[in-house]
């Protein structure tokens, strides 16, 4: 015996592993070793470990040296206790080679059945079964499954569509059926299986070129083999790509006995959850064929039974229950089924199979489940004493969160809809509309109270009211933080940006998509959460009107640490942020006022300041504007009475607000009393090559000090008044795209004297707080003079990962998806924060901010405010705060919870 031990047996009711292996023996070997311990009746076996697996692919797919003779030992045990004899003539042993990872990737891996039937067994097996049917149904599965998994996938046979071997005996089953008019498998008599056989392996010769072996011991090492091999399976890399598994874990080997649950009538094979998994309703939940083996109930073969009376749908209504079938065996499995909940405290994913009469346990698992029925889960094993609190804190994803503020598409009307087109999932939920292709049309429609979809080639400021309007969007271009992704997920829309099939004919009001068009008016569905577009109304379900969620919600707050608060630049998302837990404004841009709904005012007044040729005229424009600013600044700070608001002065280049139609440029070249021909050239100056790195945020102030002098005012007198009527403001006001401590100095000398004035004005005392946005580098490098005078930092991911990696945030549509799919970078940085390089920046930030100023304030107000991975690291950065949008605050607020909860275990 080698000194590393790699197989571990299981069998009667005990075992060499146990649940806590799931790393070494992969979820099923653990847990079948649990079962075995618990006394439950699980048919004996083993595990060959997954680092078997590992030491395999190192070896050049060679099994290490001792492999053998350690599986030959626990082959003996199993014999003995099974009672017996592997490949032997009279008694012969079945089994089963199964697959098996760390963590479950469902359907993703092989599993060969009934291993062992040969010339020599199947005889002896069907004098001791008597029930040659059986034996021959077993036989044709094998042939079935060993020459698809071990014969073509194993040995890389790369079939052409349609050609692979299963398809092709599939297909002789399917002409044997028809030709005698048969409609189950189940009809299938001994004769006819006995000639499907003999047909499966001339066909088996026929394609692959080697017949179907004859040898139990080559049929087991050829299983153990395949399923190792499945681990490189094409299915198995791409749901380890999404689910961020790592290629380095591999799989384990669990080799079984078979037990049958095709032996006749009294035998049945199924799947079943503890509790429900859609809704977490605490009713035990299955399906179970009669006759049947594992495959059979999930490959959707035949219709299956439901597991129980209470739990009949109106599809499975008039088919037999286990419960009443097999009343004593229910009974069993129900005992069985509540004790594994108990013991692993969690709802559990189980597969059975009844051989005879008799009930065997074949798997158990943590089950996946729907945002909702985790949410109803945890709060039912909370109150019940069940789990404690931090338990239940952990037990729902911050992502899960989402479908529960969301209205979402209803997933069976959604599966039988026609995908027509993908993008990037860029607003989760789903939406159901008739499009339109502009804004007004959006709004108008909106006015009736009727839903639409707004298809944009890309969306400008100009659109942000059709935005609003509209119940979901859908772009052609854009990537996840552009614009029209930024301001749906703030709004909680549904939104799909990004989407290159699009042909919009904004003339025509029609779209082509593959060919096909469609006019305004049609009707579309969107689903938010994965990108996918189809023609046709899907049914939707909203599943936010759970009190369970206000409760859960309480009890995420007593662990969380980090404060969130939210990005919101008007009084409603202030108070729907307020009603999500929003702790405060951790964002609000001045600049919004001049976007959308009642901006037309205060934007020919900006529009008056931008192109003022003198100081004079400017300052005669700003005096105009200065009212606006205050009554928006004000109508926000009194709904978060008590919370703070940071506000970020001016922040985009001038040019975007310059009107474009020439409509508007007659109207303004009237009121500032110039030429058409001015305001073009006077537009036209304002024109820059690179306006995300050009003449925008602190270098406006820099340049027009009076620009910012007006908004210090409008803030400090909005405060003013707000404590004369007995309100309690907290202004904090922010300094964007700063790179030099020197900055801060030249607006604070404004500010100063502009507290002194309004202070004087109004008779009172007005606190506040002054500091900047970090999100170029070069402030973060310089982080310890910023400190100097900022009494707070707030980091701008979205521009610090911008200025780290050069990408254009805007542009990244066109490339970011090769440099995913090339492994360039691993992710997308503008999605969840790179740790290593913009988290580098941030930790360098507060280091140097924190040693100037052991109190400084620090929180984030990037996108990635919102993003569970992104919000841990602030956590642990030690930040004091982060801020997202109005939706994703109770994300945050989980994620915050849960990064405290990690920290202290
Ligand atoms: P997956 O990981 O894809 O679920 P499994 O290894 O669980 O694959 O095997 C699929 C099905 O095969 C099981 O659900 C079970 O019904 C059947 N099966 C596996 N091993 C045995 C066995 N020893 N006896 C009877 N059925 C088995
Ligand atoms: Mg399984
Ligand atoms: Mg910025």
């Amino acid at each position: 015996m080698s000194e590393i031990k790699r197989v571990y047996f299981f069998g009667g009711k005990t075992a060499e592993g146990n649940g806590s292996m799931k790393n070494l023996l992969g979820g099923k070997g653990a847990n079948l070793a649990e079962m075995c311990s618990l006394g439950m009746p699980v048919p004996a076996g083993f595990t060959i470990t997954t680092e078997t697996c590992v030491e395999y692919y190192k070896n050049n797919m060679q099994y290490p040296a001792n492999l053998k003779e350690e599986v030959e030992a626990s082959l003996k045990n199993v014999e003995s206790i099974m009672g017996m004899k592997y490949g032997d003539a009279e008694n012969p042993l079945l089994l089963s080679s199964r697959s098996g990872a760390r963590s479950s990737m469902p359907g993703m891996m092989e599993t060969v059945l009934n291993i062992g039937l040969c010339s020599d067994t199947i005889q002896g097996l069907i004098k001791k079964t008597g029930n040659p049917r059986f034996v021959y149904d077993a036989y044709r599965r094998l042939i079935m499954m060993y020459s698809d998994v071990v014969m073509e996938k194993a040995e890389g046979v790369d079939p052409k569509e349609g050609k692979g071997i299963r398809v092709q005996l599939d297909h002789i089953l399917h002409q044997v059926k028809e030709k005698k008019g048969y409609k189950s498998d189940t009809d299938l008599s001994t004769e006819d299986l006995i000639e499907l056989c003999d047909a499966f392996k001339v066909r088996v010769i026929e394609v692959l070129g080697n017949p179907f072996p004859d040898n139990a011991l080559e049929q087991l090492w050829g299983s153990i083999g395949a399923v190792l091999k499945s681990w490189n399976g094409k299915r198995a890399i791409s749901y380890r790509r999404i689910e961020n598994i790592p290629d380095e874990w591999g799989t384990a080997v669990t080799v079984q006995a078979m037990v049958f649950g095709n032996m006749g009538d009294n035998s049945a094979t199924g799947v079943a959850f503890s509790r429900n998994p859609a809704t977490g309703e605490n009713k035990f939940y299955g399906e179970w064929l009669v006759n049947a083996q594992g495959e059979d109930v999930v490959a959707g073969i035949r219709t299956p039974n439901p597991l129980n009376e209470a739990t009949k749908n109106n599809q499975n209504k008039s088919l037999p229950s286990l419960e009443i079938a097999m009343p004593v065996i229910y009974k069993e499995l129900d005992a069985i089924q509540k004790g594994l909940e108990d013991h692993f405290t969690d709802m559990q994913d189980i597969e059975f199979t009844i051989q005879n009469g008799k009930l065997w346990m074949l798997q158990c698992r943590v089950g996946k489940r729907t945002g909702l029925a985790a949410l109803n889960m945890a709060m039912d094993m909370l109150h019940k004493g069940r789990i404690d609190e931090k338990t239940a804190v952990m037990r729902v994803a911050p992502v899960q969160l989402d479908e529960l503020l969301h209205p979402i598409l209803d997933p069976k009307s959604e599966s039988k809809a026609n995908v027509i087109a993908k993008g990037l999932p860029a607003g989760p939920g789903g939406s159901v509309g008739r499009i339109v292709f502009t804004a007004e049309a959006a709004v108008a429609a909106a006015e009736r109270k009727e839903k639409v979809i707004l298809i944009r080639e890309e969306t400008n400021p100009e659109d942000v009211e059709g935005m609003r309007a509209a119940d979901g969007l859908l772009t052609a271009r854009g990537g996840m933080t552009s614009h029209a992704a930024l301001v749906a997920r703030g709004w909680g829309k549904c939104c799909i940006v990004g989407c290159d099939n699009l042909n919009i004919n904004l003339k025509a009001k029609t779209i082509i998509i593959k060919g096909k068009t469609y006019k305004e008016g049609d009707i579309f569905s969107l689903n938010g959460s994965k990108g996918l577009v189809y023609d046709s109304a899907i049914e939707t379900m909203d599943a936010s009107e759970n009190p369970r969620f206000v409760e859960y919600m309480s009890i995420v707050d007593k662990y969380r640490v980090l404060g969130v608060r939210t990005n919101a630049d008007t009084p409603e998302d202030a108070l729907n942020a307020i009603n999500f837990g929003a702790e405060g404004i951790g964002l609000f841009r001045i600049e919004h006022m001049f976007y959308g709904i009642n901006s037309e005012q205060p934007l020919a007044k900006l529009r008056k300041v931008i192109l003022s040729k003198s100081l004079e005229e400017r300052m005669t424009a700003l005096t105009e504007l200065e009212p606006f600013i205050k009554q928006t600044v004000k109508g926000t700070m009194k709904v978060m009475n008590g919370k703070p608001v940071t506000f970020r002065l001016l922040d985009p280049p001038l040019h975007e607000f310059v009107p474009q139609s020439d409509e508007k440029r007659i109207e303004l070249a009237k009121e500032l009393n110039i030429s058409l021909e001015d305001i073009r050239t006077r537009g036209e100056s304002l024109h820059e090559i690179n306006p995300m790195m050009g003449h925008r945020g602190v270098r406006l102030g820099i340049t027009y000090p009076e620009i910012t002098e007006t908004q210090f005012r409008a803030i400090f007198e909005a405060t003013a008044e707000l404590m004369q009527e007995g309100f309690e403001p907290q202004p904090e006001l922010m300094i964007p795209v700063t790179i030099s401590v020197k900055e801060l100095d030249n607006q604070k000398v404004i500010c100063d004297r502009v507290h002194a004035q309004v202070e004087k004005k109004f008779g009172i005392k007005i606190s506040y707080l002054y500091g900047t946005m970090i999100e170029i580098p070069r402030a973060a490098l310089l982080a310890d003079e910023m400190a100097q005078t900022a009494q707070f930092f707030s980091f701008g991911t979205n521009d610090l990962t911008q200025m780290t990696y050069g990408f254009s945030r805007d542009d990244i549509g066109g490339f970011m998806n090769d440099y995913l799919n090339n492994k360039i970078i691993p992710f997308d940085p503008f999605q969840s924060l790179d740790q290593s390089t913009v988290g580098k920046l941030i930790e360098m930030g507060i280091k140097g901010g924190r040693n100037t100023n052991s109190k400084l304030k620090i929180g984030i107000c990037g996108e990635h405010g919102g993003d569970p991975a992104s919000v841990e690291f602030c956590h642990k950065a030690g930040m004091n705060y982060v801020s997202c949008s109005p939706f994703r605050v109770p994300i945050a607020r989980l994620a915050a919870a849960q990064a405290a909860i990690k920290e202290y275990k």
